[in-house]
């Protein structure tokens, strides 16, 4: 035998075994590899406040995600209800398609408001076209998503954390995972506190409360529950680690966290008190208009406080982005972002008309497959859902009013894998009457304390 013959058998050997290791990715229906995705939420995440945050080196790990990965503020739209805008993300369409357009829906009869349930939905979310196409999921905690789906994989409701874990039925999919996650359900409220107060974020007591801006009766209600949320959104963290941990990580990973929403609607009376009354002195007495130079001031300022809750988001992404394997896409996502107006941080009950846009929320994605650097062009909240299933290697439905964020993805993929499509991931089955269940009021009481519901 020819010993340029051995070499080549030798070779062989060598590339079968190499290959041989490797783990097969799953083909897409082009029999191309598909990636991984995982979505990370952030509710209220402002572009704003998190590029300032970024540039003064105070969040490492969303800006290894700028530096790394394909960024931009993310257009939504009013009315920017947080139930509304993340059913979209998971839709990629409007609310007059996907059917939740508000907090409180009517019943059939007309006769009374029941809060929005994930059964009134009549479109296919990202996690139903991905299950039905034989991929497997993990939802926690996304907006409307009780009673919980079946899917292939996992689904943890919104109304797990504020179920504690007992009582309400469906709460998880498959069913007896509720049973598994009971060791999560009672945390001590002595270490919340503690938590909290080690993150640098106020803690409430009467005097701090009353040591702001102004403080009012409703800021003082949103300041005692905000710890209750802090709560909340720990067990939702720790549930996911739990199934990432022992089911490994699905094909479809998605989260929301409410922190960062429920902080910045009221800790901008935590605003220096100097930089507040000269800015509310010009506004309200002094009349005059309100200037890009004046919201300019007050964002940095509210930026400064906020420093404390974005420092623990980007904690809580940096603890994720550990759990990404190489294949996977990471997408960060906002559903709004918040804006200065002459009483205060808001993103709902903008002045009506007015000209106003809702304000933007944010959009990353990261990994192996994406563009270093790349600045996307004006991406909306409905993009999410055509790109996910373009990474996982699915078709995009037609009848989606976003698109796939080409910009974002490197031209050597994109020239490998054509967008698919399909007229409709829609089969005319779901939609429904908006369920009543045990925990309403707790939640009704919290979206009027939020200012969302009156
Ligand atoms: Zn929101």
């Amino acid at each position: 035998m020819k010993i340029y013959t051995l070499c080549i058998l030798a070779f062989a050997a060598l590339m079968s075994y190499l290959f041989a290791a490797l783990p097969a990715a799953p083909e897409s229906s082009e029999g191309l590899p598909a990636y991984k995705v995982m979505v990370l939420g952030f509710d209220g995440l402002d572009p704003e406040f998190l590029e300032t945050l970024i540039s003064q080196g105070k969040l490492p790990h969303f800006e290894r995600l700028l530096r790394e990965g394909a960024y931009a503020p993310c257009l939504t739209f009013k009315p920017t209800k947080s139930v509304v805008i993340w059913t979209s993300i998971a839709t990629g369409k409007r609310m007059e398609k996907h059917g939740i357009v508000d907090w409180m829906l009517l019943t059939g009869d007309r006769r009374e408001k029941v809060l929005a349930t994930g059964n009134v939905r009549r479109t296919e979310a990202m996690w139903n076209i991905a299950s039905s196409a034989g991929r497997d999921v993990q939802i926690v905690n996304w907006w409307a998503t009780w009673p919980a789906e079946p899917v292939r994989g996992e689904m943890v409701s919104n109304h797990y954390p504020k179920a504690k874990g007992n009582t309400l039925d469906e709460v998880t999919y498959p069913p007896e995972l509720v049973a598994e996650l009971e060791p999560y359900s009672s945390i001590e409220r002595e270490i919340v506190r503690q938590q909290i107060a080690n993150a640098g974020i106020p803690v409430y007591a009467p005097e701090v409360a009353e040591s702001t801006f102004r403080p009012s009766d409703n800021f003082r209600r949103e300041f005692r529950a905000s710890a209750g949320h802090f709560v909340e959104d720990l067990l939702v963290e720790w549930v996911a680690h739990h199934l990432l941990e022992t089911r490994g990580q699905r094909d479809l990973f998605g989260i929301i966290f409410r922190n960062a929403d429920i902080f910045s609607h009221f800790l901008w009376r935590f605003i220096d008190r100097r930089t507040a009354e000269r800015v509310f002195r010009l506004l309200m007495v002094d009349k005059v208009p309100l200037t890009p130079e004046l919201e300019t001031t007050m964002n940095q300022a509210y930026a400064r406080v906020l420093e404390s809750v974005y420092v623990h988001e980007d904690r809580r992404l940096g603890r994720l982005l550990e759990r990404a394997g190489p294949e996977t896409v990471v997408i960060v996502v906002s559903d709004h972002g918040f804006q200065f107006r002459p009483y205060g941080f808001y993103h709902y009950g903008l002045d009506a008309g007015g000209g106003t846009l809702a304000p933007p929320g944010v959009i990353f994605l990261w990994g192996e497959p994406i563009r270093r650097g790349a600045r996307l062009r004006t991406p909306t909240v409905f993009d999410v859902t055509p790109t996910v299933l373009y990474l996982l290697g699915l078709p995009v439905g037609e009848d989606m009013d976003g698109r796939v964020l080409t910009e974002a993805i490197v031209p050597k993929v994109l020239a490998e894998r054509n967008i698919a499509w399909v007229a409709t991931h829609d089969t005319g089955t779901r939609g429904g009457e908006p369920r009543p269940s045990p925990i309403d009021d707790d939640i009704l009481e919290e979206l009027q304390r939020l200012g969302y519901v009156r």
